[in-house]
């Protein structure tokens, strides 16, 4: 993509961003990486609903500055997904209420309840929370990146990623409209999951017709845990919602963390009745 275009998109979107509330004030940021490998990012404590072309940063692959304008602190998080993934050249990062309020709750967005989701999306892991700007955020990240095109961060927000701006921006907002499709439908009695096979069909198409890749059938994915299909990847992180600190200690009883007890509580109210416990 010309400089010229990235420099227009990124204001756009920018601009979209601030007019459907997925930020305020001087939340979320922007970037995208040109051909030569450029940044092109959204500036520190500025308004996306006011940028404007003058305001945009430009920084190299490390995130040193290349112009007269400061990009944002959370650049890192921006230059671990370029890092970890050559085919993104776009991130849009932002707090939208409803993706937000399952990153407040500690809540992944992966149930499967809706067929074009599975097919472009996929499922939208809870990273661990980190301090923004710090370490700590990238590396609950880093494990995730690879296998997702988009993630939640506990407590903080959410990040989306693609081949282009546009295609950022609108996993981004399809993370968001999921969100709200799910909390709606909990208000109205509960959402009822896709079956196995069904979804074991929707992530063979999604993979014939190149939408998502098979990095993207991790068994963090809640998607995955009832078909028949297994993860090809050898690097796959452990379930963000099911941690491995669970331990028999001896006496014949098992102890579970809190997470863990949901889980296996949802897994037995999902072989109950053909409903998810979001
Ligand atoms: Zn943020």
């Amino acid at each position: 993509m010309d400089e010229a275009t990235a420099r227009r998109d990124l204001i756009r979107i920018c601009h979209l961003m601030y007019e459907r509330s997925y930020v305020v004030s001087s939340d979320g940021n922007v970037s995208v990486r040109l051909d030569d490998g450029r940044i092109l990012a959204t500036p520190t404590m500025t308004c996306k609903g006011r940028m404007t072309e003058e305001l945009i940063a430009v920084t190299d692959i490390d995130g040193r500055a290349l112009n007269d304008q400061r990009a944002s602190s959370e650049l890192a998080m921006h230059l671990l997904i370029y890092e970890e993934r050559p085919d993104v050249m776009a991130v849009c990062h932002a707090h939208p209420p409803h993706g937000t309020a399952f990153a407040v709750a500690g809540l992944a967005i992966d149930q499967p309840i809706l067929s074009e989701v599975i097919l472009t999306l996929g499922c939208v892991p809870l990273a661990a929370y980190g301090t923004p700007s710090t370490d700590e955020l990238t590396e609950a990240m880093r494990p995730l990146v690879k296998h997702h095109n988009a993630l939640l961060m506990a407590n903080h927000g959410a990040v989306a990623y693609g081949s282009d701006l546009w295609q950022a921006f609108d996993r981004l907002e399809t993370l968001e409209h999921t969100a709200r499709i799910a909390i709606l439908a909990r208000i109205l009695g509960g959402s009822k999951n896709l079956p196995a096979d069904a979804i074991e069909k929707l992530i063979n198409v999604r993979e014939a017709a190149g939408y998502l890749g098979e990095n993207a059938r991790c068994q963090a994915c809640g998607y995955l845990h009832e078909t028949q299909l297994s993860c090809p990847t050898g690097d796959r992180p452990a379930p963000t919602s099911y941690s491995s600190s669970s331990s028999r200690n001896g006496s014949g009883k098992i102890s579970l963390t809190r997470e863990e007890l949901v889980e296996l509580l949802a897994q037995a109210l999902t072989q109950g009745r053909p409903g998810n416990v979001w």
